[in-house]
């Protein structure tokens, strides 16, 4: 059982390094984009407790169909109709315009379920540690305030999630004098 379960994440973690092998991060060096999904499954296994293994694996896919152009039958021929399913659940879609994408996000929070708030937790708290470490290239001030402003409506439809991951979220906010 454990020699499985051990694959099955090393699975997930090889197709999302092939899957994203040609894309970089918005920072100055260009960080591998494979650093961002590996960062969040990180973070629901060593910050939030979490041992549910198809969200470990929603987390190391979550940019895949979003961003690689992935299908949701490739995943779920590949990983099963659990995992394809939550990746689904944190996919924004994307013949939205950017905005109404951006709406979407802070509508939709609340209606997910347990498992994707988790994944969209973890994500929205690797991507504002990674601003704040380093502003993307090309972005002002106001640009990385105004993104930790629409993450912090986001994060409010996510309360009652996970202790960890929100206490993180709420200082980083606070630092910026956002209270959610
Ligand atoms: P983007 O959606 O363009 O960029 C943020 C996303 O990029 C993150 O959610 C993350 O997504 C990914 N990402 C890649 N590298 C990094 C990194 N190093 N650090 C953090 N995230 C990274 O941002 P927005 O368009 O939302 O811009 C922020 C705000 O600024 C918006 O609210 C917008 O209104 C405003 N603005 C936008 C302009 C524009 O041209 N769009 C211009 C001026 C202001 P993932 O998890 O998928 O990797
Ligand atoms: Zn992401």
């Amino acid at each position: 059982v454990q020699a499985k379960l051990c694959r099955d994440i090393i699975r997930c973690a090889n197709f999302a390094a092939l899957k994203h092998k040609d894309q970089r991060r918005k920072d100055e060096i260009q960080t591998p984009y494979v650093n961002h999904v590996i960062g969040v499954a990180h973070i629901l296994t060593n910050e939030a407790g979490i041992s549910d293994i198809s969200v470990i694996q929603a987390a190391l896919l979550h940019d895949t169909i979003e961003d690689t152009g992935t299908s949701f039958y490739e995943l779920q021929a590949e990983f099963g109709e659990d995992v394809a399913n939550l990746v689904k659940e944190v996919t924004d879609d994307k013949t939205l315009p950017k905005e109404e994408r951006k709406l979407q996000q802070i509508l939709n929070a609340p209606k997910s379920s347990y498992r994707a708030k988790l994944v969209k937790l973890a994500d929205k708290l690797y991507n504002l540690r990674d601003l704040r470490r380093a502003t993307p290239v090309g972005w002002s001030k106001e640009r990385v305030d105004e993104y930790f402003r629409w993450a912090s409506r986001v994060v409010a439809g996510l309360k009652g999630t996970n202790k960890a991951l929100e206490d993180s979220l709420r200082d980083l906010f606070a630092e910026r004098g956002i209270t959610i």
